[in-house]
């Protein structure tokens, strides 16, 4: 590996003391905040287009908002508001009118309330399941034996015609609930509006793959 490469992950200092947040902060070669410099003009120009200006700074604000006790300091910090909130709130503040909703069949359940909320807060809803266009597995390659019920038909799951949906109703802002890995990146990769996550799919682990980070020193050693 190029020692240069940016790898905030292996960052080596203590976060109060690095670059990115102390102005005479430490960095590692590795760190982009110092070997970036010439993508920060860039950067900032992107931040002057109105629409990204606007987005951004809605999303900082969104995210301040998350925090309970500012008054107390910031060792007193607590956080305040789930994601969906934060997906409605930020929606509002960005004045969408509609926006859209793709999610896995496997989550149809979860799908009727998180469709219930948006409506019931004002927004049109255009949802759009996984499955949709019915199309057999077969068609983009996949045997029968590397289906989920061999020997039957199967839908594969569409997220390029999810996305296509949305951008024909024209979407002004995406959620996307329980998608595959890789389904949910052609959503991203089709999508016009820009595209938010409310949860992302584990089958195993309740959709909160997390889990096996926090246990990576135990049962879930062996991924190591
Ligand atoms: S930007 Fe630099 S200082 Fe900050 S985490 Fe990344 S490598 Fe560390």
């Amino acid at each position: 590996m190029k020692n240069d490469l940016p790898n905030c992950a292996r960052c080596s200092f203590k976060m109060s003391e690095r670059m990115c947040k102390k102005e005479d902060g430490k960095a590692p070669p590795y760190c982009p905040t110092q070997n970036r410099q010439e993508l920060f003009e860039q950067c900032l120009k992107e931040y002057k287009k109105p629409e990204v200006l606007e987005f951004a700074k809605q999303a900082s604000i969104q995210e301040g908002e998350g925090y309970g006790q500012k008054e107390l300091g910031y060792s007193h910090v607590k956080p305040i508001k789930p994601r969906i909130q934060e997906v409605i709130e930020f929606a509002q503040k960005m004045k969408y009118k509609r926006l859209g909703f793709v999610f896995c069949v496997g989550l149809r359940k979860e799908a009727r309330v998180v469709e219930k909320l948006f409506s019931s807060n004002g927004f049109e809803v255009v949802s759009v399941v996984c499955k949709v266009g019915r199309i057999p597995k077969e068609k983009i390659g996949v045997r029968d034996d590397q289906k989920i019920s061999i020997g039957h038909f199967e839908a594969m799951c569409n997220p390029v015609l999810q996305a296509f949906v949305l951008n024909e109703e024209k979407c002004e802002f995406n959620v996307l609930m329980g998608l595959c890995v890789g389904h949910d990146s052609l959503v991203f990769k089709y999508a016009k509006a820009p595209c938010t996550v409310l949860a992302v799919k584990d089958r195993l682990l309740g959709h909160n793959p997390l889990a096996a980070i926090y246990n990576i020193d135990s049962y879930y050693r062996s991924l190591k």
